[in-house]
């Protein structure tokens, strides 16, 4: 795995589950991952030991991956076992979500069945805010209230269904079903789009092909138990 040098700096601002860290370099930050758990708009709090390390290096391998099938990411370098070092981007505040199962909010908003396969894959844009928890927004308002212009849209939208494609044959060859997952993306130095955040079992849902047995946060949100052991799985098919 790649690794980057470059030394840690004042901390920048502290989110649920990430710090973020200015580094000797202006144009690279370091991201850390936190063990703690929020589900809920954060009304739910807990630890998931060892889950720093998980989701740091679940995300850099598939960031690395993504790379390949020429899906620009703000990954750099692994800089510790829990945090990575990234190209500083300006973050566009829209959660992108696609989904290849119903389920959560999807069966909740629209009553479709639990566990059925979606016969199109279905991308969503939500408004990351969690005062207003995350209300659903579609393109229009992204751009009315200039979050991002209509190529970068467009863009993000393409790249959201290639990073679907990629991504759900990656795990269904590890023995698991890709239902959901949900994407940030922001803009580098030079205007590019590129994605950020994470991917990892917090935000992609994860189940088992033969069992249909959950191995993401829905175990930590819906108390399943075996939280730990299901993100430790997850990373050790992640690296088969
Ligand atoms: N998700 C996320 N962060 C959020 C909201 C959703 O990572 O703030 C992920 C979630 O883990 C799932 C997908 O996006 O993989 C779809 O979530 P959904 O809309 O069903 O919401 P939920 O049921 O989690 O409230």
């Amino acid at each position: 795995m790649k690794e980057a040098k470059v030394k840690k700096k004042k901390k920048l601002y502290e989110g649920k589950a990430k710090i973020v860290y200015e580094t000797d370099n202006e144009d690279i930050y370091i991201q850390e991952f936190k063990d703690d758990a929020t589900a809920f708009d954060g009304q739910k709090k807990g630890k998931i030991k060892n889950k720093g390390t998980v989701n740091n290096q679940m995300s850099g391998h598939l960031f690395n991956y993504l790379e390949n099938y020429h899906v620009p990411t703000h990954f750099v370098g692994q800089q510790a076992d829990n945090a990575m070092a990234i190209h500083k981007l300006e973050m566009i505040p829209v959660e992108v979500v696609m989904r290849n199962i119903a389920t959560g909010s999807l069966v909740k908003r629209y009553g479709v069945e639990d566990g059925k396969e979606l016969e199109h894959p279905i991308l969503e844009f939500y408004l990351k805010d969690d005062e207003k928890h995350d209300p659903m927004i579609n393109e229009d308002h992204v751009v009315s209230f200039g979050h991002a212009n209509e190529d970068e849209i467009k863009l993000i939208k393409r790249y959201a269904q290639k990073i679907n494609a990629v991504l759900k044959s990656f795990f269904f060859r590890r023995d698991m079903l890709l239902v959901d997952f949900k994407l940030e993306f922001g803009r580098s130095k030079s205007g590019r789009i590129k994605l950020g955040d994470e991917i990892s079992p917090d935000t992609c849902r994860l189940w088992d092909v033969e069992s249909g047995e959950k191995l993401d946060k829905d175990r930590f949100r819906q108390d399943l138990g075996k939280v730990e052991e299901a993100y430790q799985e997850v990373l050790k098919r992640v690296y088969k």
